[in-house]
Formats: C-alpha cells, sequence, structure tokens
C-alpha cells in the first residue's frame, strides 16, 4: 500500500473514501497550533498524547506550536482490532510526568463515544494539574455518549468508521497521510 493521497482505497474488499487530505489535515492542524500557542502564552503546557492514534497529530501539532511546551504520552486500549468501540477502556502506559500543578492539553485523534476522555479526565484530575483541555483532530459528535467538553476541535465527523494519520484498521494503515470513511453504501 502507497501512503500517498488517493481518492479511495480499498481494504478486504471495503472502500474507503477520502475524507480530509495530507494538505487539509496540514491547514487544520496550523489553526489550532496557533490558537493554542495564543491561548498558553504566559505558560508551557505539557501536551499529552493518548497513544498509538495520536503520534502523528501531535508530533504535526507540537511542530506548528510557537511557544515552550513538554511532552508525554500514554497509552489506552477501546477498539482492540474491531471496528466499533468495546465500551471498555485498558490503561497500557502510564504516564512518565509528574502533572501536579501544570497546564495540561491532553492530545487525542479521535473522540467517538467520549469514554476515553472521560477515564482521562477522572485520572489526571487525582494529580491535581493546575488546568486541563482537550483537543481532538476528529470528533463524532452524534456518538458522543458522555458530557464532555472538547475545548480544540479539528472537525466534526459523522459517525463512521475512519482510517488513516494515525487511525488503524486491525493496527494498520496509520501510516496514510490522509483521512479515508468506509463507505458504507458501497458506491
Ligand atoms: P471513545 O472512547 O471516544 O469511544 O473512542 C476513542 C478511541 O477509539 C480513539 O482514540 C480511537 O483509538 C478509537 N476510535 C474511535 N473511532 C474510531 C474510528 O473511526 N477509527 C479508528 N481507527 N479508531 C477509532
Amino acid at each position: 500500500m502507497s501512503v500517498k493521497d488517493f481518492e479511495s482505497v480499498i481494504i478486504n474488499n471495503e472502500k474507503f473514501k477520502l475524507l480530509f487530505s495530507e494538505k487539509q489535515i496540514q491547514k487544520r492542524t496550523k489553526e489550532l497550533a496557533k490558537q493554542i500557542s495564543e491561548d498558553y502564552k504566559r505558560t508551557v503546557p505539557v501536551f499529552i498524547g493518548v497513544l498509538n492514534g495520536s503520534f502523528l497529530f501531535m508530533s504535526d501539532l507540537i511542530r506548528y506550536v510557537s511557544i515552550d511546551c513538554e511532552i508525554d504520552f500514554f497509552k489506552l486500549s477501546s477498539y482492540g482490532d474491531a471496528k466499533i468501540s468495546s465500551g471498555r477502556v485498558k490503561l497500557l502506559k502510564e504516564l512518565n510526568c509528574d502533572v501536579n500543578g501544570r497546564d495540561i492539553i491532553i492530545v487525542e485523534d479521535i473522540v467517538d463515544t467520549g469514554l476515553s476522555v472521560k477515564y482521562i479526565e477522572k485520572l489526571f484530575k487525582k494529580h491535581k494539574p493546575k488546568s486541563m483541555k482537550v483537543v481532538s483532530l476528529l470528533v463524532k459528535q452524534d456518538s458522543l455518549k458522555y458530557d464532555l467538553k472538547i475545548d480544540y476541535i479539528g472537525y466534526n465527523i459523522p459517525s463512521k468508521f475512519v482510517i488513516g494519520y494515525g487511525l488503524d484498521y486491525a493496527q494498520k494503515y496509520r501510516n496514510l497521510r490522509s483521512i479515508y470513511v468506509l463507505n458504507e453504501n458501497g458506491d
């Protein structure tokens, strides 16, 4: 599989159509980074990426940010190899940094039901950060099951399965530069 911009990709006889091109993603990420840099210009925030999905978005976002910042990652699992959420969250890798008294920004690739973000917020509140905000490149507003505030949103998208730019299908296709959506109509 090539990692260039295609109009569509076929995986296991399923067609995925281009949703956001590499160019669109970069432009939107730059806009989010500009807003975050403005909002955090008087502090040094810690960007906390949720692995695995957010690794590409995180690396692009922090390179567009113009203020001093720190980063860390932790790992959750909820989807496994499936296309729908298991409804459970497991902590697979803890944070290394001390977030006590810090301004933290949780970096998500996608918010679906909101379970992961809810879990993260609860977990981090115990460590008493000074402030906590969430940035997500994609949000499936119609799938949200929890009362959540996503402070910075790249794109609101329909409740359909997407891949590419960090997002996997059974662990593959994270290296696609664009984001593709499963074409359930088959056209
Ligand atoms: P939530 O806890 O909000 O239901 O789901 C969040 C996690 O589920 C994301 O971080 C991501 O790993 C996974 N996820 C949700 N929707 C999709 C999707 O459309 N495609 C892929 N590849 N993963 C998704």
